[in-house]
């Protein structure tokens, strides 16, 4: 019999790593700037520059370094106004306080993406914008860059959970000015910790190299993808020489050396990540009580988790469904039911006081948070979908049959 899931553990690091650590390991090379050249660090940000189609990409301590070093690189003043999602992680608004500026929220509707009449209204003002995909939802990407773009506002794009998805075509983070991934174990690129930062702005990656840590003359084992010019970002690593501090959020080789090999397996993991969606998010969608958003009609989903909103439950019938799944074997999250859910925007107290955003309130107290691992096989997904259309039946079946 197939038991349900435990839907937090990761897939196994390639045994490529293995070879690679253990040499890491008899050396102590740990530190990607003690190799004049080809550390593993530096291979990695060449892979993935080549994967993303980017000229400069450079691997940091997390996500969060490279949202915050994003910020930094683009030199705004402090204070500065950054428009975000309100629907996001904690981290988010986070690396804005972090880089001294101020984050502005704004609406996301039941879909998970942002109201763009809500972002309209707000841009006028910011200094810059910052999309997080949250759970890999992409937003409107033409409308965002169209007004961002007459505006003169640059776009930084958190793609933590969209590695893999594509809008138009185009590769998720290739569209803003700057966009971050994470290597935490939760996304599709697994080191623990880690993320990465990508741009084909030299100005952005040199000030963001230096300020990642590489002290002294360490820019100079950073240079574009191959082919491309480096004489641009060598001219702007010299004018800002010893005129930025170091934030010291630098990568480890063994890190590189985790992620490396799991490059390959980026293109089966985004295949069974959404054919895991689509196969769940069909299931589920047939019950009365679960409605499925649908994808904007340009993307192109790698989800590794499924939200979905209750229809027509009070609070309380909420929290029987959230039960009823867990007794079911499925933990299913309600966003804004979840006690001290780092997602919820007024968890966010070290904001002070949070804007009232009414409709992105409604939607995470009825939206649901559930993961759903590539690695999942059919019969683990076909009791993942049972327990959710179960659970609301169980809550609401006898409410439909006896009419209450
Ligand atoms: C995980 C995540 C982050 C933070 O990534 P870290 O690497 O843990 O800092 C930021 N934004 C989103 C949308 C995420 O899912």
């Amino acid at each position: 019999m197939t038991l349900p899931p435990n839907v937090y553990d990761a897939e196994p690091i390639p045994e490529a790593a293995a070879a690679e650590i253990a040499r890491l390991l008899q050396s102590g090379d740990l530190f990607r700037y003690t190799a004049p050249q080809d550390a593993p660090v530096a291979l990695l940000e060449r892979e993935f520059a080549d994967m993303m189609g980017a000229k400069y990409a450079l691997a940091v301590a997390s996500c969060s370094a490279a949202l915050f070093l994003s910020l930094k690189a683009l030199d705004l003043p402090r204070g500065a106004k950054v428009l975000i999602p309100a629907f996001t992680f904690a981290a988010v608004p986070s690396s804005i306080v972090h880089a001294d500026c101020t984050p502005v929220l704004v609406e996301v509707g039941d879909n998970y993406r942002i109201d763009m009449d809500d972002f309209a209204a707000k841009l006028p003002g910011a200094d810059a914008v910052m999309i997080s995909h949250m759970r890999g939802h992409t937003s409107d990407m033409d409308a965002i860059m169209a007004l961002a773009d007459t505006a003169g506002v640059p776009v930084i794009e958190d793609a933590a959970h969209s590695l893999g998805t594509t809008w138009h075509g185009r590769k998720i983070g290739t569209i803003g000015r700057i966009g971050c991934f994470s290597f935490q174990s939760y996304k599709l690129l697994n080191a623990g910790e880690g993320g990465v930062l990508i741009t084909d702005d030299p100005e952005v990656m040199a000030r963001a190299v230096i300020m990642s840590g590489a002290y002294e003359h360490n820019w100079q084992k950073h240079k574009a993808r191959p082919g491309e010019n480096s004489d641009d970002l060598a001219r702007a690593f010299a004018r800002w020489q010893n005129r930025l501090p170091l934030y010291n959020t630098r990568l480890s080789n063994l890190a590189a050396a985790i992620v490396r090999p799991q490059l390959a397996e980026v293109p089966r993991r985004v295949r069974d990540g959404r054919r895991n969606y689509d196969y769940v998010a069909a299931r589920i969608a047939a019950s009365p009580w679960i409605d499925v958003p649908e994808k904007l009609g340009p993307e192109q989903r790698a989800p590794d988790s499924l939200q979905f909103n209750l229809v027509g439950l009070t609070e309380a019938q909420t929290l029987a469904f959230q039960d009823a799944a867990k007794a079911r074997g499925v933990s299913v999250q309600v966003f804004g039911l979840s006690t001290d859910n780092a997602r919820a925007f007024w968890n966010w107290q070290f904001l002070g006081e949070t804007p009232d955003l009414p409709r992105t309130r409604a939607m995470l107290m009825k939206a649901c948070d559930t993961r759903l691992p590539a690695r999942l096989t059919q019969p683990e997904l076909d009791i993942i979908a049972a327990a959710i259309t179960g659970a609301a039946e169980d809550v609401m079946g006898a409410e439909r049959r006896f009419g209450t």
